[in-house]
């Protein structure tokens, strides 16, 4: 027996139609590549999204054709958000942080026959644009193209917006239609494409924005500083005008001086993005003794928030972090750690020692199980680690272009990371399986060393890998990166770390060096094991 009720598809564009009306004043913000900052609302930015359509079908962008970017976080690329999946094409956010091969891999790949780009990327543009055969056409998305850097054949955003009609006749279609195409980082092998479809999208955004969650409101002002390119900035596009919220678009510019200037004028109550932006951010705010005016909250993820860093926030500045989990397969929200009536009646601390140091717990929506080798739960206990599973209407089927489905005859995704469990629902990432320390037989969890080493003072990031040991197989080292100015040395580390963990973990070498990051901000873990994997024979 069907139900008697209406079926309309999940559509993306439906929540900036809403946006329009139901908050049309809000405003969105946007620091530009080299122009003046820009200034509109929900309303204004529909009207430049319905010509934005019209421009891409007068590019000849079909329904299900494809569409790549190399942009920031600018209000451009927020309106191919809307316009690429609003006319049934697929919006391709390539990664300018990856190498060009990559960058190349991941567009011919994606198939797209039109390359969207900010003016940074137009001498990348032009050095790749030769082994780009399949894109028809180049758009610089900036206001006028004065045919820099030998590209002949771009036109700007501007001109090609300017003489289209501000209103479009938006098509209804399956709501499991895809929407963006979103490339894992490929530390290993090629780049993975995650496509993910109107349905999850819109679901993920309701559920991104629950009270439990996010938990925003239409009095909130959001900066997201994950970007645009990586899991669509964690859904924050769509998050932010479901409820109303004034969004604030900081570019590419995520130093500490430039996002405290937008908070500070902007009135930014929420923010977002990997460890290491908000770490700079807090070395800023040490350094210049200013506070963090409205900010109220940050959710912190993609890698290990140090606990030290949210204890500082609260603490110092009064602004709560909440972690989260995710990874570009499951759109990405997974978990995100949020308090619970249990967990407040166990006390103050106790609450903030479970938000600090668990990645979330868990959220309608995504199942989680954590399981052995032979793929039986274990305990949820909180201590017995395992092999993270997730299930969800938002997590991966299939990676783009693959035969073979990425999940289990049950539906579940194994996601590549060991975790724990407890019994209040909050999970705890303690490795990612590649990354994991096995000395002896027994494993060290490099998530924990890094969260002490990086609590010691003048350390700013930390970094754990395991190198072949003779005799235990495997040993920890531990990479430290001093804040600039600071001389920690490796004696002062081991001193510090020493009395807080057990004797067993303590690292065979502590190295003063610079971190590579990953094209997505996070510790490059395989060049250090590269570089180091033979340190404690040589
Ligand atoms: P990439 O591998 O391209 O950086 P993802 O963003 O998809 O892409 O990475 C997902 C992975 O990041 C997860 O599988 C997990 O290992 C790690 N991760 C994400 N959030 C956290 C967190 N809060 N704590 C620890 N690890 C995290």
């Amino acid at each position: 027996l069907d139900g008697l009720m209406q079926r309309t598809p999940l559509q993306i564009i439906g929540i900036l139609n809403h946006a329009a009306v139901a908050h049309g004043e809000r405003e969105i913000v946007s620091r530009l590549v080299d122009e003046p900052i820009w200034r509109y609302t929900y309303a204004e930015m529909s009207r430049r999204v319905a010509q934005a359509a019209h421009m891409l079908r007068e590019l000849g962008v079909r329904p299900g054709s494809r569409v790549s970017s190399l942009a920031w976080n600018t209000h451009r690329h927020l309106e191919l958000f809307y316009a690429t999946p609003g006319i049934g094409s697929v919006l391709h956010t390539a990664n300018p942080r990856l190498s060009d091969d990559q960058i190349v891999y991941t567009i011919t790949h994606a198939g797209s026959e039109v390359l969207f780009f900010d003016k940074t990327f137009s001498s990348m543009v032009a050095r790749i644009r030769p082994r780009l055969s399949g894109v028809r056409t180049f758009v610089a998305l900036s206001e006028k193209w004065n045919l820099e850097a030998n590209l002949t054949v771009a036109s700007s955003y501007e001109e090609l917006l300017t003489r289209q009609k501000s209103s479009y006749e938006w098509p209804v279609f399956d709501e499991n239609a895809a929407a963006f195409l979103c490339y894992t980082s490929g530390t290993t092998g090629h780049p993975k494409g995650v496509l993910y479809s109107h349905r999850s999208v819109v679901l993920h955004s309701l559920a991104a924005g629950l009270a439990g969650a996010l938990g925003f409101s239409a009095f909130d002002c959001i900066m997201p500083c994950q970007s645009l390119y990586h899991a669509t900035a964690w859904g924050l596009p769509f998050v932010a005008p479901i409820n109303g919220c004034k969004l604030v678009l900081p570019c590419e510019k995520m130093d500490g001086a430039s996002l405290h200037e937008l908070i500070t004028t902007e009135g930014v109550t929420f923010s977002g993005g990997v460890p290491t932006i908000w770490t700079t951010y807090l070395a800023y705010l040490e350094q210049c003794g200013g506070n963090t005016a409205s900010l109220k909250q940050l959710v912190i993820g993609g890698s290990a928030v140090p606990r030290a860093m949210a204890e500082t926030f609260l603490r110092k500045y009064g602004v709560e972090v909440r972690q989260i989990w995710g990874m570009t397969e499951t759109s990405p929200l997974g978990v995100i750690a949020t308090p619970t009536p249990k967990l407040a009646a166990k006390g103050e601390n106790l609450t903030e020692e479970t938000i600090w140091t668990k990645q979330g717990r868990l959220q309608f929506g995504i199942e989680l199980r954590v399981v052995d080798e032979e793929r039986r739960d274990v305990p949820r206990d909180g201590k017995t680690p395992g092999t993270l599973l997730v299930r969800g209407p938002w997590t991966i089927e299939r990676y783009f272009g693959d035969d073979k489905s990425a999940v289990d005859a049950a539906g579940w995704f194994d996601t590549g990371d060991i975790a724990t469990l407890d019994d209040d629902g909050f999970m705890r990432i303690t490795d990612r399986q590649k990354d994991v320390i096995k000395s002896g037989g027994e494993w060290i969890s490099s998530i924990d060393l890094e969260n002490i080493a990086v609590a010691c003072p003048g350390v700013r990031i930390a970094a754990v890998i395991g190198a072949y040991h003779p005799k235990w197989e495997e040993r920890p080292i531990l990479v430290v990166e001093p804040h600039p100015e600071c001389a920690v040395t490796a004696d002062q580390v081991r001193e510090f770390l020493e009395p807080r963990i057990v004797r067993w973990w303590s690292p065979d070498a502590i190295i003063i060096a610079t971190i590579p990051l990953t094209a997505t901000g996070k510790i490059d873990k395989k060049s250090l094991r590269d570089k180091y994997k033979g340190y404690l024979i040589n």
